[in-house]
């Protein structure tokens, strides 16, 4: 079974306009294209990013937002699709104080496409994490703020809590996985990047009391590299933005 997409994010997000955008010239949205502003919850006056229908980027006022009408006016074109040409994939041990806000949103602005919380022997489950302050219910509104904040074309997909075999299951799809490990026998993060362009990348973070040695062989027979962070040992969270954003650095857009 797909695991399910719990706030509308992915490519279906993505506002394609069928037609070459005109700035000033407004234009009537329809179909899936519709289905794609709901993602983003836009009110009238917001402005967003949208894709015209010869692959240019622009912002756009949504001048019109009602059941059975919505028209957007481009007023800007923008000089790079702030979507990156590297599917980053971070699956991210659900880490215990208030921390994973603050995963969704950073790692919203460096452009990772998909984000994965998942529990693992050492990290906390979600029952345990929603018992504290900040629900993981919030969790979709964190990741449509920031995607909008930072003007991205798509929101990125965030599933829900999975065990650590289903997000394994997930990662080892992509066509280069890695998982940051502090321990030793690592790859370096240069070294693990090396080798071509993957079209898919998926990076796996341990929580704050890391992987568990089962954990680590499982994570091996599924042909996962561990991957240094160098020689400090990082938080999770500082792991998850750093890993990501050196990754952007090496393969995408953040050069
Ligand atoms: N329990 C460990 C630290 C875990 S840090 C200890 O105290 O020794 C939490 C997670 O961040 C780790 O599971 C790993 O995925 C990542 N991490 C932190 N520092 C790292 C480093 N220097 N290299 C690789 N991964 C690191």
């Amino acid at each position: 079974m797909h695991p399910a997409c719990v706030n509308g994010g992915g490519p279906l997000s993505r506002i394609e306009l069928a037609v070459r955008a005109r700035l000033q010239h407004p234009v009537l949205l329809e179909g899936p294209t519709r289905h794609a502003l709901e993602s983003w919850q836009a009110r009238c006056g917001e402005a967003l990013t949208v894709i015209d229908g010869e692959g240019r980027g622009f912002r756009a006022r949504v001048v019109e937002c009602a059941a059975d009408k919505a028209v957007l006016l481009p007023f800007e074109e923008l000089t790079r699709i702030p979507e990156s040409p590297v599917r980053i994939e971070v699956y991210q041990a659900l880490p215990q104080r208030e921390r994973f806000e603050l995963i969704l949103q950073k790692l919203t602005e460096i452009g990772v496409a998909r984000i994965v919380p998942f529990e693992s022997s050492r990290s906390i489950t979600r029952q345990e994490r929603d018992a504290g302050q900040k629900k993981s219910h919030r969790w979709p509104q964190v990741v449509l703020k920031a995607a909008k904040q930072c003007r991205r074309a798509i929101i990125p997909e965030l599933l829900g809590v999975q065990s650590f075999a289903a997000a394994l299951y997930e990662a080892h799809h992509a066509d280069l996985r890695f998982f940051f490990y502090e321990g030793s026998g690592t790859w370096s993060l240069r070294e693990a990047l090396a080798g071509g362009q993957p079209r898919r990348l998926a990076l796996v973070v341990g929580p704050e009391g890391g992987f568990s040695a089962q954990e680590y062989d499982e994570m091996r027979a599924l042909d996962l590299l561990p991957v240094s962070l160098g020689p400090r040992i990082l938080r999770t969270e500082t792991a998850a933005m750093v890993g990501a954003a050196v990754v952007q650095h090496v393969l995408g857009d953040l050069y």
